[in-house]
């Protein structure tokens, strides 16, 4: 059985990089029917905070990879010693005391020469070189990369405040959780050859091992400071959980015919570790919108519902408890197609919802410094007239004045837009007027009456 695991350090804030670990993961086990395992690596106590421990499972649970098992590794402290003492038991390990430490620290003897003090192995390189040997790692994505034990120096295991290194504490949890496959980012390559010669030590078999390739921002290496990087954050700035996950994915992986839209379901069919790309992939916010739109165009009306009024209750454009449920509804269809995020509602929409609407300076000085007041007064008076009032009849009597004004459409087609939505760009216009409603429109083209 396949068991692979995601290992976060609680010391911040589920970011892209880590996310896509997560998922790669995720999608192995479901992919072959194995397990997936969640291990907080919360072993610095300093450093670990409960507030990132709950982002971290938000986020995993928001993206949908759920998880099999959870360990905590400050609760497993006593297996650690355990293993570091079969290790000082077997001469594999040593002690040390630091002058300024209290405790002692337990050390392991990389090159395993049980004579050989480690400040003397390493100002004598030549002594060390008979019992040097070579690490190889056979990556699943890299295929074979090659260590040389030399360059590894002596191991901490246990730190003299008792508490166990990441390299230690990694290999015992992996091999007694029996992980199969260790998936995780190239960062941690030089940490392999490391955990190899642990595992060796300790009579465990060695995983298969998986490197996943960097992640670069489009100003170099991903950083908090190329855009938002929390996962909670993708989350408030109106990305849907599918749509990132479906862009995780294409970090470093492809279902191939050059497709870029797939539902997690297939992927979980067509993926495998083997697959993935060893080149660095590149982060883009821009292709992450475009993703993103691909799937609020296919998302059910009611659902988009739920996520876009508590935005329009936030910006008060409606209240709790009190608003007009199928009127949102008619507004949302009009943008839907459009829409790059969910925040973008809020933003585009504004004037279905506010009394006073937000006016795009630029807009007003291109589009309504000339008087349109014969051309508006006119528009109004025949909205008033008609009987039967929708978006066909309205565009039909919009029509009707071009005409007999011998105007080009355009002409009048932007002022009024303007007028009445303080934007060059939406939806249709006639759509824009239906849902305004005949008294809202003339309120706010009487304004430009003089
Ligand atoms: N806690 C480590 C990290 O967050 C885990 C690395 C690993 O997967 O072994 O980078």
């Amino acid at each position: 059985m396949i068991r692979v695991r995601f290992a976060p350090s609680p010391t911040g804030n589920l970011h892209i990089g880590g996310a896509r670990t997560a998922l790669f993961n995720w999608l192995y086990a479901r992919a072959k029917n194995g397990k997936f395992i969640l291990r907080i690596e919360d072993t610095d106590s300093a450093r670990s905070k409960q507030e990132f421990v709950d982002e971290i499972l938000n986020s995993l649970k928001w993206l949908g990879f759920d998880y099999d098992e959870i360990y905590y590794q400050s609760q497993r402290f006593d297996l650690y010693k355990e293993y570091a003492q079969k290790l000082l038991d077997e001469g594999k390990a040593y002690t040390e005391k630091l002058p300024d430490k209290t405790g002692e620290a337990i050390i392991f003897r990389v090159n395993n020469q049980a004579a050989v003090h480690p400040e003397q192995a390493a100002s004598h390189p030549e002594q060390s070189e008979g019992s040097s040997q070579k690490i190889k790692i056979n990556d699943l994505i890299r295929r074979e990369i090659e260590f040389d034990s030399n360059v590894i120096k002596d191991q901490v295991l246990i730190k003299s405040d008792g508490t166990p290194t990441y390299n230690f504490a990694c290999v015992v949890d992996d091999a007694t959780m029996n992980i199969t496959h260790v998936i995780r980012g190239e960062d941690h390559i030089s940490n392999t050859p490391k955990q190899i010669l642990i595992y060796q030590a300790l009579g465990f078999s060695v995983p298969e091992f998986a490197h996943l390739p960097l992640i670069m921002g489009t100003e170099g290496r991903l950083s908090k400071r190329t855009g938002a990087t929390a996962i909670s954050d993708y989350s408030k700035m109106g990305y849907l959980p599918e749509a990132l996950a479906n862009y995780l994915l294409l970090l470093s992986w492809s279902p191939g015919e050059n497709r870029e839209v797939i539902d997690i379901n297939e992927a979980i069919r067509l993926f495998d570790v083997k697959d993935v790309n060893k080149t660095a992939a590149s982060f883009d916010l821009d292709k992450l919108s475009w993703i993103n739109n691909q799937y609020l165009k296919k998302e059910p009306l009611e659902k988009l519902v739920d996520l876009i009024v508590p935005l329009l209750i936030e910006n008060n454009y409606i209240q709790k408890d009190n608003f007009d449920r199928d009127y949102i509804v008619s507004i949302i269809k009009l943008f839907q197609a459009r829409l790059s995020t969910i925040n973008d509602f809020p933003d585009w929409a504004d004037f279905f919802f506010l009394k006073d609407i937000k006016m795009d300076e630029k807009a007003k000085e291109k589009f309504l410094s000339r008087d349109f007041s014969k051309e508006f007064k006119l528009f109004i008076e025949r909205l008033e007239a008609l009987e039967k009032f929708d978006i066909e009849t309205i565009e039909t009597s919009f029509r009707e004045i071009v005409k007999e004004l011998s105007l080009e459409v355009k002409i009048l087609i932007h002022p009024i837009r303007v007028a009445l939505t303080g934007k060059t760009v939406g939806p249709g216009l006639f759509e824009v007027i239906y849902y305004l409603g005949k008294e809202r429109v003339r309120e706010r083209l009487e304004k430009w009456i003089k």
